[in-house]
């Protein structure tokens, strides 16, 4: 492919490309800049299937909040094994995250919105940040039948962080859960336990839920704000989600 000088013609033409053709694209041109950040759900462990077949040794990264499932870090150890991968783990600054405890407790998340975002913004934000430092190019398991909000996710766009630009990558953006499940059966690719004990999203212990077959995939995060009729469900890593 020749690389569109203009980023706007770049952003365009990567668009026409399919899942395995970005891998290699971004591991041609960006190398050990571009990388997957993933926490392991179903689409997660699709795109690292897809990029082991046709981009062998990018980049895999996960921001590990010290509060994830057990079958979540299970999981982690298999996808290890099975694509022989070393997972690069971002975790909570420790005197950030020792302050936060003392000042507000460990499940602040229960009290407001604004203590669950400081939560996210110690937990996940602020590690996820340091880990796009070191990436030009960011895979993400993005899809838009996700949630309303994420419904008009773009597969490729520029996000500012820190005052750069880096390249957003959502290579599965337009599948369906049943194009990833028939993918995840024909390669018999890892999956979290939890999917089968009724969870459709899957973050932190206590703050991701199982959700019902009429909720929307993300209803069971912070389910305790349903009360209040919240339906942004983010952790503040994606607010660019929508596109806007
Ligand atoms: S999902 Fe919950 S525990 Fe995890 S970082 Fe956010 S508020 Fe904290």
């Amino acid at each position: 492919m020749t690389v569109a000088q203009n980023e706007t013609e770049l952003v365009a033409q990567l668009n026409q490309l399919s899942p395995e053709q970005l891998f290699v694209w971004a591991k041609k041109e960006h190398g050990q800049r571009a990388g997957i950040i993933t926490s392991f759900q179903d689409t997660g462990c699709v795109m690292i299937d897809l990029m082991s077949r046709v981009a062998p040794g990018m980049r895999v990264i996960t921001v590990d909040t010290l509060r994830l499932h057990d079958e979540t870090y299970a999981l982690m150890r298999e996808v290890e094994q099975r694509y022989g991968i070393q997972i690069e783990r971002f975790t909570p600054d420790p005197e950030a995250l020792q302050q936060m405890i003392t000042e507000h407790g460990e499940y602040l998340f229960f009290d407001s919105r604004a203590k669950q975002e400081l939560c996210c913004q110690i937990r996940k934000v602020e590690p996820n940040a340091r880990a796009l430092e070191t990436l030009d190019v960011w895979f993400t398991g993005l899809r838009r039948d996700q949630s309303e909000f994420r419904s008009s996710t773009p597969k490729v766009q520029w996000v500012f962080r820190n005052g750069r630009r880096i390249l957003k990558i959502a290579p599965l953006v337009d599948w369906s859960q049943e194009r990833v499940d028939a993918y995840i059966t024909e390669h018999n690719v890892p999956k979290n336990a939890l999917y089968e004990k009724g969870y459709t999203s899957i973050g932190c212990i206590i703050c991701t839920t199982p959700t019902l077959s009429h909720e929307e995939k993300r209803a069971g995060r912070w389910r305790w704000q349903n009360m209040t009729g919240e339906k942004v469900k983010e952790c503040g890593i994606h607010m660019d989600g929508s596109g806007i």
